[in-house]
């Protein structure tokens, strides 16, 4: 499994994600914003608070006593009052110290004009000395004005940045806004505990190619010397958990230059520019630390071919990002001691343009692993594990044929989780064909009610299946047959593919046969069919199409086939074929799918005895293995349709 490996550094980058205002991330912001709240608040707060008076109460006991010294009408709405000095500290102003600045207290006038109608009577009933000034103040109140205006902008902006945060891949926070045009590339350095080729099982010659790229970087004079330019990308093709990341993980630990990994979704946002920009920044910080290595993993999110998907989706932000992606790679500018890798699943959909020489120099197949290779996966995962004496490696890789090593590693993993259920003390070999039945079957339903009429169909259609592989020379070799319900099947026959490349008409209709042996039982022994052969009528049926679209393997459609390497077909609601094609084609599968229906039918009909003898077993042991098998069927001489063990 990959192992950690520690962003290093880089002298041209913000180091500690430190801002232009020596916060980290967004922090500034909010402290912008709460230093203005607190501002605020302290303002308030510091501002000496005159007494609010009613102003029945300021009729009565202040006017009246002659103790106003001054009134400012403020705003029209309120007054100011000022006490006289000799008053102070006495009566309703006893808590205020004589000698304190006004205004001491405070009035709301409610109506000017009758405010002003009051004092005028007070002043004439009054003698001299209750004299006092009336001024008129407009008042502005600055601060709150100013936070009026700012307090929603600041919020406006605060939520703004809190969204391009969570919209950037991965990003959860601690992030500068203005790096949103930015890359987001993971950067890579050579340590100790990092993935190395030693963890990379198999892949012998793909191995050779990747260390030849690290060479390229470390030694360029070795072949420039020669006149030979350096590739300057790689692109690694293969289907899914083939070790296309793993290989690249390793490249990072080996190689000892930096190497920058992105995923090509990451470079594509809902705004427009920003992947074209992220693009320039990649290849800007990798020119700058050169010798260096970009991984673009699951390139084809950003290098589908370019106007492929245009009727359906506006893909101009795509194809903006492909377009730099180009320029970048071979363009006008020099892209000395960068070494582009890609990975991907389908290369067939990438834009040619990325794959001319020049970019994409070369491509390296990662396939399915074979026996060998399988075999040193297990090793690798299993190193780990305490396995039990009675493991055998050789059996596990033999029984796993058509697994990637993603698929293995699961299956050592799950089978270290069911031992451990299990209470046991080591992984042992059931805990692996335990965990290999529940990733290719499915989790075993025990739950699942089943009558015991439906319990007989299923046990007689897997024995169907069963005896038509057994007897069928081409046929896969059949492993075991189980009628425990697993996932959303009731029961399987679980066989061993052969590993092989080439597959003739026979042996496609043979395992045609063994598919449709299922049917055929139940309608041999029952008289009539279930809904229960969905998987196997589907499988046929799109195997049938395949020989005779695809293969070339029906005499009447002849040696034409209509498969599309390109994938462009995909999106087109034509066929590339005409209509009374089409009805041969429609014909020919009928016709091939019958066939084989009746051979599989005088097949049962001639092993009735062995397809009950086995059906029986199953209905008492719900899981027949190899062993039994021989006992039910003949081994007709030289034939070994088990798998050796
Ligand atoms: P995808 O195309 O789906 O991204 P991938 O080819 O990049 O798949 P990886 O992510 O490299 O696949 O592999 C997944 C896991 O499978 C690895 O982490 C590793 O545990 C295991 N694995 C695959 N191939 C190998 C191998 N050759 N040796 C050891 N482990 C392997």
């Amino acid at each position: 499994m990959a192992k950690k490996q520690l962003p290093i550094k880089e002298p041209s980058d913000n180091p500690e994600g430190k801002n232009m205002f020596g916060g980290k991330g967004f922090s500034w912001v909010y402290f912008l914003i709460i230093g203005l709240l607190l501002m605020q608040v302290f303002y308030t707060v510091m501002q000496p608070k005159p007494e609010e008076v009613s102003l029945s109460r300021f009729q009565r006991e202040t006017l009246v006593n002659g103790d106003v010294d001054k009134i400012k009408i403020i705003n029209k709405e309120v007054a100011e009052v000022y006490i006289k000095s000799e008053k102070l500290g006495q009566g309703m102003y006893a808590k205020i110290e004589s000698g304190t600045e006004g205004p001491h207290i405070k009035v709301t006038i409610g109506s000017l004009e009758n405010f002003e109608k009051m004092i005028a009577e007070a002043q004439k009933n009054g003698s001299d000395s209750q004299r006092f000034d009336l001024e008129y103040q407009e008042r502005k109140d600055w601060m709150s004005d100013i936070m009026s205006w700012v307090l929603p902008f600041l919020l406006i902006i605060g939520i703004w940045i809190f969204f391009l945060n969570r919209m950037r891949p991965g990003g959860t926070g601690g992030m500068n806004p203005f790096d949103f045009g930015k890359s987001s590339a993971k950067a890579y350095k050579k340590e100790t505990g990092s993935t190395t080729f030693s963890d990379v099982a198999g892949l012998e010659e793909v191995k050779v190619e990747v260390r030849e790229i690290i060479d390229f970087l470390k030694k360029p004079e070795r072949y420039t010397t020669l006149g030979a330019k350096i590739p300057k990308g790689v692109l690694l093709v293969g289907p899914p958990g083939t070790g296309k990341t793993l290989l690249a993980k390793a490249v990072a630990g080996e190689a000892g230059v930096p190497f920058y990994s992105m995923s090509g979704s990451e470079f594509v946002e809902m705004f427009v520019g920003v992947g074209a920009s992220r693009v320039r920044d990649l290849f800007r910080k990798a020119k700058q630390s050169a010798p260096s290595i970009i991984f673009i993993d699951e390139i084809d999110a950003i290098g589908r071919s370019r106007g492929r998907a245009a009727s359906f989706q506006s893909n101009d932000e795509k194809e903006n990002t492909l377009n730099q992606l180009l320029t970048e790679m071979d363009g006008f500018e020099a892209n000395a001691g960068v070494i582009v890798l890609g990975a991907t699943n389908r290369s067939e959909i990438l834009d040619r343009a990325l794959l001319r020489p020049g970019r994409f120099d070369r491509q390296i197949f990662l396939d399915l692993p074979t026996l060998q290779e399988r075999k040193a996966i297990f090793r690798v995962h299993t190193k780990p594990l305490k396995l039990a004496r009675n493991f055998e490696l050789e059996t596990m890789s033999q029984q796993t044929p058509g697994f990637s090593g993603a698929d293995i590693a699961n299956i050592c993993n799950e089978a270290a989780l069911i031992a451990a259920r299990k209470g046991k003390k080591s992984v042992g070999m059931q805990d692996f064909n335990d965990a290999i039945d529940r990733i290719v079957g499915g989790l075993e339903n025990k739950t699942k009610i089943i009558s015991d009429e439906e319990k007989k169909i299923v046990a007689y259609h897997e024995a169907g299946h069963a005896t038509v592989s057994w007897y069928l020379p081409n046929a896969d070799k059949l492993l075991k047959v189980s009628i425990v319900p697993r996932g959303k099947s009731l029961g399987a026959a679980w066989y061993l593919p052969e590993e092989r490349s080439l597959y003739s008409k026979a042996q496609f209709e043979d395992r045609m046969c063994a598919a449709l042996g299922g049917r055929v039982a139940e309608e041999v022994v029952f008289g009539e069919v279930t809904s229960g052969a969905l998987d196997d009528l589907e499988k046929v049926t799109k195997q049938a199409y395949t020989m005779v679209a695809y293969y070339g393997l029906s005499k009447e459609i002849g040696n034409i086939s209509f498969y599309d390497s390109t994938g462009q077909s995909e999106n087109s609601f034509t066929k590339p074929f005409s209509e009374e094609t089409a009805q041969r084609i429609d014909r020919e599968v009928s016709k091939m799918v019958e066939t084989a229906y009746k051979k599989t039918k005088s097949l049962l009909t001639k092993h009735r005895d062995e397809l009950n003898k086995l059906a029986e077993l199953l209905l008492d042991k719900e899981v027949v293995m190899k062993k039994d098998l021989e006992l039910v069927f003949d081994v007709p001489e030289g034939k070994d349709k088990l798998v050796k063990t």
